[in-house]
């Protein structure tokens, strides 16, 4: 996220703060000085609500590592002034696991709210009269007694079925494993709207502008996650064989074709890349409209396909999947067509145009 820095790194996670975190600091800083009169004051002030961030840094630790031990890979976390934010560079693909990386962070802070409320009773705080952060501290139970409450309200609404929330997440996991991931997204998208409308008229209502703006996120978040889901959805199963220029309808050449024969296929034929096929029918190798036209323009006099084709060059399966192998390899390959084999039998190519064609089907799908 942009205006984030990096302040510590654990279990193989980076840890960052938004800059506009330090501004929530000094605003509590600033109140808490205005209400009590004393800069110690306005300190305590602040120290509380670093551990209160603390323990928000913690539930997204929850959700990393769970996700982490379920095959993710986690990018960062990051705080927030509304709250922590723990980045997944793939989302876990099983619903189930969903479920249990959403869990993972509320369930830390089941296990911190007792801790906090048996500190606070061990310092003769009581748990019913937590401390007033802002008008200042009266004692060191209390502030604790305050740390177990925060650490129960952060379970009660993460788990608002408030979809993209954690609740959200746990309903949606529970209905993708009955109803596939686009209805179950678009049911829990649904619902996350309505409390995050409810969220918004409720806190202009009461005043709370924290919750209002809660609920804006939530909002912006459920639409734009089940756009996403929707689109992954459309694109899964798209293979190579769905959008390569099949063997039927495809020259081929030989490595005995001259020159001459194949630059003109190229500038009055349809077709650009060749594969090239000896007599017995293997793929020996191919050529490329680049290639061709290079070696059009160069000084070298090229007598026959032979002395041109690429004889070194990867292979794509028609079952493969487009865009996460077929666009993958072309990319690594540097090469515009790649020939597509199916046990040892060439049966067709795939070329640079048509994963482009493919990826701009998808964007207009992406628009409507
Ligand atoms: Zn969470």
């Amino acid at each position: 996220m942009g205006g984030s820095f990096k302040i510590g790194r654990a279990f193989g996670i980076d840890v960052k703060v938004h800059w506009s975190f330090f501004l929530l600091l000094a605003f509590f800083g600033y109140v808490g000085f205005r209400d009590s009169g004393s800069a110690a004051s306005a300190l305590v002030t602040i120290g509380i609500v670093v551990a209160l961030f603390i323990c928000v840094l913690l539930h997204e630790y929850g959700h990393s590592l769970v996700a982490q031990r379920l095959g993710s890979e986690v990018q960062d976390i990051t705080l927030l002034p509304i709250g922590g934010l723990a980045r997944l560079k793939t989302l876990p693909e099983r619903p189930i696991d969903e479920v249990k990386v959403a869990v993972a962070g509320p369930l830390v802070n089941v296990v911190l709210a007792p801790i906090f409320f048996g500190l606070a009773l061990l310092f003769g705080g009581s748990l019913f009269v937590p401390a007033n952060i802002i008008s200042g501290v009266d004692s060191v139970g209390q502030v604790f007694a305050y740390l177990g409450l925060i650490n129960v309200a952060l379970v009660v609404f993460n788990m608002i079925p408030a979809f993209p929330m954690d609740g959200g997440r746990v309903l949606r996991g529970l209905l993708a494993t009955r109803l596939g991931p686009v209805r179950a997204t678009e049911i829990s998208s649904t619902v996350g709207q309505s409390f995050a409308i409810l969220f918004i008229v409720f806190g202009f209502l009461s005043n709370n502008f924290l919750l209002a703006l809660v609920g804006f996120f939530v909002f912006l978040g459920a639409s734009g996650e089940s756009q996403m889901v929707r689109q992954r959805e459309q694109m899964r199963g798209l293979a190579v064989a769905d959008v390569m220029g099949t063997k039927r309808r495809m020259e081929t050449v030989t490595p005995y074709h001259t020159f001459g024969q194949i630059l003109d296929s190229v500038i009055h034929g349809y077709q650009e890349d060749f594969p090239v096929i000896d007599e017995e029918g293997n793929l020996v190798g191919i050529i490329t409209r680049n290639e061709i036209m290079a070696a059009a323009h160069s000084p070298d006099r090229y007598s026959s396909v032979r002395d041109l084709m690429k004889t070194e060059f990867p292979t794509i399966s028609p079952d493969a999947d487009l865009f996460a192998d077929g666009y993958r390899v072309l990319q690594e390959s540097g090469l515009r067509a790649l020939p597509v084999v199916k046990d040892g039998n060439l049966v067709g190519m795939l070329t640079t145009d048509d994963v482009g064609q493919a990826a701009l089907l998808r964007d207009l799908r992406k628009l409507r």
